[in-house]
């Protein structure tokens, strides 16, 4: 992918922007992308540095992106709607193409690595539900006040953001403040003008000391901050190798570029598979307890529409793709659901719930289909599996399976406490949360705002356990907002 139209090689120290970025380390890596950790010289802070492909069609996609990011903060001028923050963007040319690039508020780990730090065998319920939560703020806020569809939600789309201080290195080694690699030129593309400014990525002397001060500054106020705040976990657990198995491509520190075919749209879910069942070390547990003061965003709305206005049908990765899809259907926000729906499922349990191998017979998408008919237990899918422009792949005219004759009901109440040890109660619960959100009807599938007044939402920890959050909160039209009363309570004590 490091071709023409593909990734653009970053090497750390490479600034971008007339120097204004400096990249530190790599974040992570997408389909579209590779996201890097950058000190802002400007604004003296961390921020997320997110480097298209070139080729037109992720150029445009990245365009879109930008749209709908605008979008998305205009209306949430309090940041209370758990979704990233653009905060810059502009163009980037190198020997690959020229490269639109978003500048995001940093975050911290993925909910995959969240879910490799349980070495898979599932996060606390407690947390499952707070992440859920958030999950939904985020979603209730895109589909009813947007009408916006996130069409990509996965694990590796949401972010963590606990013990985030964009001002202080988040990186494990805790290492310097990286300076700008003296070789490399840049030529930016200042967005908003469009005027070409050509210029040697080298900084001056006094840019590089401006930096310096700004960075020991920074470092000076965290420093402060950590001592007044005995209960704060070290920030610099809270992003460690997110994904890093998982990674196509590798920096080194002399530039070049190691790269890993093993990268492709199933790839991170068959390295989670491969490591499954590994004993959990004392690192990994620690830092999913480092990581338990959750709250989370939704990130990468490189693929998001709107309910009026889509580019494609083809949307969401295999693992989290809802029938209609499956199906060549229409779609609209429910298809968000079941994706949050698959993402709830793994957080408990650390196993991906649909995460189909073809058989002889049939094909990945058909296996998918078929464990989610096995949860339904209704017969109204008959009607909804006719008329897509796959049906006919997979169904005859009666509305039955064409590969699979016998479909065995999978009660997930029982697979979770067979297969999960989960406690009657909640097992109980979790079904009762989750089965009407795999309801191969998407109109029948409960909304975000549904689901927040859902008894497993609205019961879970935040607003019953008193020593988690430090205020109560209470959603109100998708809005959160402190319980008065409580507050002052606590207050008062
Ligand atoms: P996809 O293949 O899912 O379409 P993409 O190329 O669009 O991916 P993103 O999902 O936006 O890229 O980012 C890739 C990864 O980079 C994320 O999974 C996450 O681990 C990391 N990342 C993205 N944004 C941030 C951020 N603001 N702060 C920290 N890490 C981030
Ligand atoms: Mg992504
Ligand atoms: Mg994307």
């Amino acid at each position: 992918d490091y071709r023409r139209g593909g990734y653009h090689a970053v090497r750390i120290g490479d600034t971008f922007k007339n120097g204004r970025y400096v990249v530190q380390s790599k974040l992570g890596w997408g389909h579209f992308s590779t996201v890097w950790l950058a000190w802002d010289s400007q604004r003296s802070r961390y921020v997320a540095l997110k480097v298209q492909k070139s080729a037109q069609h992720y150029t445009e996609a990245a365009l879109d992106e930008i749209k709908i990011l605008k979008q998305i903060a205009e209306e949430d001028p309090d940041d209370k709607k758990c979704v990233v923050k653009l905060l810059d963007h502009f163009k980037h040319s190198g020997p690959n193409g020229q490269h639109v690039c978003m500048v995001f508020e940093y975050l911290g780990d993925n909910l995959l690595t969240l879910i490799k730090y349980s070495d898979y065998r599932g996060v606390p319920l407690h947390m499952v539900k707070e992440i859920c939560f958030h999950i939904l703020v985020g979603l209730d806020y895109l589909h009813r006040r947007l009408s916006i569809i996130h069409t990509d939600l996965k694990p590796e789309n949401v972010l963590l953001l606990s013990m985030i201080d964009p001002s202080k290195d988040p990186r494990k080694s805790g290492a310097s403040l990286i300076l700008p690699t003296s070789k490399n030129k840049i030529v930016a593309e200042s967005s908003s003008s469009k005027e070409i400014k050509s210029s040697n990525g080298d900084l001056t002397r006094n840019q590089k000391k401006k930096i310096r001060k700004k960075a020991k500054k920074a470092a000076q106020s965290c420093a402060q901050k950590e001592a007044s705040s005995e209960n704060d976990a070290n920030p610099e657990d809270s992003n460690v190798d997110a994904k890093s198995n998982e990674d196509p491509v590798e920096e080194q520190s002399n530039g070049s570029v190691i790269k890993d075919d093993s990268a492709n749209s199933d790839g991170p879910k068959d390295a989670c598979q491969a490591k499954r069942g590994r004993r959990g070390s004392r690192s990994t547990r620690q830092k999913l307890l480092a990581a338990a003061d959750l709250n989370c965003k939704l990130v990468d709305f490189g693929n998001a529409c709107w309910t009026y206005k889509q580019f494609t049908s083809d949307i969401q990765t295999r693992q989290y793709r809802c029938p209609e899809v499956l199906l060549g259907s229409k779609y609209s926000t429910p298809a968000d659901l079941w994706s949050f729906a698959c993402i709830c499922f793994e957080l408990a349990t650390g196993d991906v719930l649909f995460d189909p191998h073809s058989g002889d017979n049939y094909d990945r998408d058909e296996v998918i289909l078929t464990g989610s008919l096995g949860i339904d237990d209704g017969t109204s899918w008959h009607d909804a599996a006719q008329g897509g422009r796959y049906s006919r792949d997979f169904f005859n005219r009666y509305g039955d399976l064409r590969h699979i004759r016998r479909l065995r009901f999978w009660p997930p109440t029982k697979v979770l406490m067979e297969k999960y040890d989960f406690s009657e109660q909640d097992a109980n619960d979790m079904t009762d949360f989750l089965v009407p959100l795999l309801d191969f009807v998407p109109e029948k599938r409960p909304t975000a705002a549904q689901c927040l007044s859902h008894p497993w939402i609205t019961g879970g920890p935040r607003l019953l356990e008193p020593s988690m959050p430090s205020v109560k909160l209470e959603v109100k039209d998708g809005n959160i907002s402190e319980l008065k009363e409580e507050k002052d309570g606590r207050e008062a004590m």
